[in-house]
């Protein structure tokens, strides 16, 4: 197997509320190979933007390892860490709104990396920010624009090109398109999806529309209350789950797919999610689960490999212990 680009050990991120822990990311591995398309997905509140940050230092872990290409990524991040990575990883945000600076013009938020990050010259750094525009899908005319005088999905184009002009290798894209129209959503995908083929990037992509991150990505994680719950292929995933929250989400996400018998509908979500400062002893999702035994109460249960045909498939239950 070849060394992951990017190698994730037992990360926490967990965030003092008081005299309580919120524990947003708790023991998260996972291995992301040079090329792959990883899918996060979970609900709202699973820490999936937490593990996005943490990832790239915008948030410091509290515990575990980080690789990249095999080195050790720091704990906390200076500037020179920052100004060293930038080219490495890079994040494209789900608010593609507030995350453009709106007293910026196009050109100048796409070439911003460029100036702080290359020692390119006036000119050169023009013409990549130029390319750049192309090959996001916008023009020479949008250059001297501000971001409110895009639509959404042409303020999410920018962010895309500002975070892939340094050439990155591993992209983290946070609900890249929950925020704009249906009609808007494919066309981003299909971007990233162009640029991923052109450029070798390898991404993180996070989002709670399991049907979507099925085309997207070549292998899906769920989260649930900061940690993983089920690894594996995205269509294995999402035609044989097998952890009862991913059933639970994937009921959740119909699909209007008339070849599907599969009932989506045949997990009901029964109880709360509980609170992120009272996470339950054993497993997480016990308290919602159809299937809980009295071991779900008792004790937590870890990721482990449940088929192995041409797929290697994680799930933390004890049904499948
Ligand atoms: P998701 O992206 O899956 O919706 P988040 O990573 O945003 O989840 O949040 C996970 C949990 O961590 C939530 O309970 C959230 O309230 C908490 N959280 C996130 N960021 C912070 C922060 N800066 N301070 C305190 N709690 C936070
Ligand atoms: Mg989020």
């Amino acid at each position: 197997m070849n060394k992951p680009l990017i190698d994730i050990r037992n990360l926490s991120k967990h965030f003092d509320r008081g005299r309580h822990k919120i524990r947003a990311v708790d023991d998260v591995s996972l291995s992301i190979e040079a090329g792959e398309i990883v899918g996060l997905v979970g609900e709202s509140g699973s820490g999936k933007s937490t593990l996005g940050r943490t990832l790239l230092g915008l948030d410091r872990k509290t515990a575990g390892e980080i690789f990249y290409k095999g080195s050790k990524l720091p704990t906390v991040y200076r500037a020179k860490d920052f100004h060293r990575y930038a080219r490495s990883m890079q994040m494209i945000f789900q608010d593609p709104y507030s995350s453009l600076n709106p007293r910026m013009t196009a050109g100048e938020i796409i070439g911003e990396a460029l100036r702080l990050h290359s020692d390119l010259n006036k000119s050169d750094i023009a013409k990549r920010i130029e390319e750049w525009l192309v090959k996001v899908g916008l023009n020479i005319d949008h250059l001297g624009r501000y971001p409110h005088e895009f639509s959404g999905g042409q303020r999410q184009r920018i962010g895309i090109a500002r975070a892939l002009i340094l050439e990155p290798d591993f992209v983290v894209c946070d609900e890249p398109i929950s925020a704009l129209d249906v009609s808007v959503q494919a066309q981003i995908v299909d971007l990233l999806g162009e640029l991923k083929r052109s450029l070798g990037l390898t991404l993180l992509f996070i989002a709670h529309d399991l049907s979507m991150v099925r085309y997207v990505s070549d292998r899906m994680a769920v989260m649930y209350l900061g940690s993983l719950v089920e690894i594996g292929r995205s269509d294995h995933v999402f035609f044989d789950p097998k952890h009862p929250y991913t059933e639970l989400l994937i009921g959740s996400n119909p699909e209007p797919d008339p070849n599907q018998e599969r009932s989506r509908q045949k997990v009901q979500s029964i109880g709360e999610i509980p609170s992120q400062l009272d996470i339950p002893a054993g497993c997480r999702f016990a308290n919602r689960c159809p299937h809980a035994m009295a071991v779900c109460h008792d004790v937590n249960p870890v990721l482990r490999i449940v088929s192995h045909e041409d797929d290697e498939r994680l799930v933390a239950c004890h049904l499948y212990e």
